[in-house]
């Protein structure tokens, strides 16, 4: 647990959201502001800021998130579905624990539209 982290206290249920699926090491919830008719993140109950600051020791861990975020796709009954991770503030990452969004419901475009 980090100080002052939101995502760390969403874990310890400290700020409440809209959990759907957890275990020992995920949490995984709905996005506070929707990007798309489905949008949940898949965090880490570890706190690592994002891929930068991974290692080779947490690479089950992040096996494990990537394989929920297809588990959780399904289970929507999602066509198809985008998994975005954001490294550092230039690529948009504004909260600072690792998190994969998972984006569906409609038609994803390229670049994001
Ligand atoms: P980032 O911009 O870091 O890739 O994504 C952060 C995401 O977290 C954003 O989509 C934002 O809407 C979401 N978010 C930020 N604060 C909260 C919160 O307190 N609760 C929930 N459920 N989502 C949050
Ligand atoms: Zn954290």
């Amino acid at each position: 647990m980090s100080d002052n982290c939101i995502f760390c206290k969403i874990a310890a249920k400290g700020i409440p959201a809209k959990v759907i699926f957890e275990d020992d090491d995920l949490l995984a919830f709905l996005d506070l502001e929707p990007q798309a008719p489905f949008h949940a993140l898949v965090i880490p109950k570890k706190h690592i800021v994002n891929l930068d600051d991974a290692s080779e020791a947490d690479g089950v861990l992040l096996g494990k998130i990537l394989l929920k975020c297809a588990a959780i796709a399904k289970e929507q009954g999602l066509e198809g579905y985008r998994v975005v991770t954001n490294n550092n503030e230039i690529a948009g990452q504004s909260v600072f624990h690792i998190h994969f969004h998972i984006l569906g419901g409609r038609r994803m475009t390229w670049p994001p539209g």
